[in-house]
């Protein structure tokens, strides 16, 4: 456990501005620390708001350029950034390990999932199509122009520092211009990938990054030259981000938290379901959207289902994510992990029953060198539904148990629950996989997949306080999101001897 504060790195980070790294005119600065060790790896400065505005105003020059740029243009900048990104998803998979913490596998899953939205970016040449009719009425046509709109700030967590920035990918592909703001915890990854985009082509001031933290979030929604504004994080800043940006007049999109609950029924292969179910509550130390927080299990498979998964639990291997073999990693801060341990304390006090308990682990060995590291081991606490600790996020490896008797029971827990992000069935049986996928109030739904997250030309997005807006992120709702369907209605006078000159006077009559 971290007792100290790390020693300021000489690493001091800066903002990209039109195309320059520049020093940052700070009001205030952290520490980006290295989560297994506890040791500083850079100075992050939080930007004032004369920093944020040249970054505004660097993407605001920019725009008026860069949505002349023909879409295939565009879309072929897409196709180099990606292959650079691939080229560097070594490089890149050791910053996400040193400034997250996940093992070096994880941190290659999750390079694979970002390039596929660079890739579904570059689509852009056919997800940017309008549509036309002709002969609305007599000699008139009617098209719509899928428009980008002006600059955009992105807004990202800190558990995928590769995937979520990446947003913006769709955003400058549809001709928009971007300022980019990553977590303060996991700001290295995407300072290298917007070094990439520089190298892939995107032009100055097209893509912008400033560091800071909610000051600097404030900022980006209030700001007029803002038109929309994507979040991703927790559910208490998404409801924030959303009311103050729509309250502004802007679009928003705010990705919120989760608690995924997780049903084992009578009918689950617990052969093929123990690994998935494993590595849904505890891989990448818990820190996924999509992790499963609680398990609801039949009572008639319950002892053996925990006798397997305990013995599932317990082969984890936690440690640093440099290692191989490693399962799980440190949780992303201490402030993290005070949270967490009282949490565990709270439920220990409340009644309910501790079955494996985190609290206190270490990396095997206990190696110096890991001493100050935020490590907290899998967790695994039976209690009722009603307890906080079942219904309110844990971003970390503290998970639930209970046992229910039908489907109804389980249905009934998953729609009680205050988020709406993603519902797992474990079944061979089709009718009953139905029937929990249309009754669950999810955005999401996995039928014996742990992790149900959409790939890069799925839209993702859950239900109640896990989303706030209406078009949700990647695919085509992004493209959609990042555009405005401009609609031109259109009649000749001179038809060269083809239809009725002129507008036809029921269609100008009509509305
Ligand atoms: P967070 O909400 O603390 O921070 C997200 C961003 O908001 C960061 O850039 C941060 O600087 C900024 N911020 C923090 N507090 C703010 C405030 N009061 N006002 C304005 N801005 C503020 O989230 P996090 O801890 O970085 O990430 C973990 C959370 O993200 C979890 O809740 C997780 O479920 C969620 N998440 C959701 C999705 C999804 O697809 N829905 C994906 C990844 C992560």
């Amino acid at each position: 456990m971290s007792t100290s504060s790390p020693v300021r790195p000489e690493r001091v980070l800066q903002n990209f501005v039109n195309g320059n790294w520049v020093d940052i005119d700070s009001i205030s600065e952290s520490i980006v620390t290295n989560p297994a060790t506890g040791a500083g790896i850079a100075v992050h400065p939080n930007s004032s708001d004369a920093a944020i505005d040249a970054a505004i105003d660097a993407a605001s020059e920019a725009y008026e350029t860069w949505r002349m740029v023909p879409v295939p243009t565009r879309s072929a900048m897409m196709f180099r950034y990606r292959q650079l990104l691939f080229d560097a998803r070594d490089e890149l998979a050791a910053i996400i390990v040193e400034e997250n913490g996940k093992s070096t596998p994880e941190a290659l899953g999750e390079l694979l999932r970002a390039i596929q939205y660079v890739e579904n970016a570059a689509a852009v040449t056919e997800t940017q199509k309008g549509a036309v009719t002709e002969n609305v009425a007599t000699s008139v046509d009617i098209e719509y122009i899928k428009e980008p709109l002006g600059v955009f700030a992105v807004i990202a967590p800190f558990n995928f520092p590769a995937m979520i920035p990446l947003y913006f990918s769709w955003a400058v592909a549809t001709g928009n211009t971007v300022v980019l703001k990553p977590s303060e915890y996991c700001p290295l990854t995407t300072i290298r990938m917007v070094e990439l985009a520089a190298e892939a082509g995107i032009p100055d001031g097209v893509l912008n990054m400033v560091l800071g933290e909610k000051i600097t979030v404030e900022r980006l929604c209030d700001h007029e030259a803002i038109e929309g504004v994507t979040f991703v994080g927790s559910s208490e800043v998404a409801e924030i981000v959303y009311r103050r940006s729509t309250g502004n007049s802007k679009r928003c999109q705010a990705q919120g938290g989760a608690k995924n609950n997780l049903v084992v029924t009578d009918t689950a292969v617990l052969d093929r379901c123990l690994p998935n179910i494993t590595s849904s509550l505890f891989g990448c130390a818990s820190q996924r959207c999509f992790a499963g927080s609680n398990l609801l299990v039949y009572r008639s498979v319950y002892e053996e289902f925990m006798e397997r998964f305990l013995a599932a639990i317990d082969d984890v291997v936690m440690g640093p994510g440099t290692i191989e073999g490693v399962g799980m990693g440190p949780v992303i801060n201490a402030a993290a992990l005070a949270k967490f341990t009282e949490a565990i304390d709270a439920a220990e006090a409340s009644g309910a029953r501790i079955i494996r308990d985190g609290r206190g682990a270490t990396v095997e060995g206990n190696p110096e060198e890991y001493q100050e590291g935020h490590w907290l081991g899998p967790t695994l606490i039976e209690t009722d539904p009603s307890n906080p600790v079942w219904a309110t996020e844990l971003f970390g490896p503290v998970r639930c148990i209970t046992v229910i008797d039908s489907i109804d029971e389980a249905i009934d827990i998953i729609n009680a629950s205050t988020y709406g992000h993603s519902a797992v069935i474990y079944t061979e049986r089709g009718g009953l996989a139905r029937r929990f996928r249309q009754s669950v109030q999810t955005g999401q739904v996995g039928i014996n997949v742990g992790t149900p997250a959409p790939i890069a030309f799925y839209p993702v997005g859950g239900r109640k306080s896990s989303f706030y807006g209406a078009l949700r992120g990647r695919g085509v709702d992004a493209v959609d999101f990042y555009t405005d369907k401009k609609v031109v209605v259109t009649t000749w006078h001179d038809t060269f001897g083809g239809d009725q000159a002129g507008v036809d006077p029921a269609f100008e009559g009509t509305v």
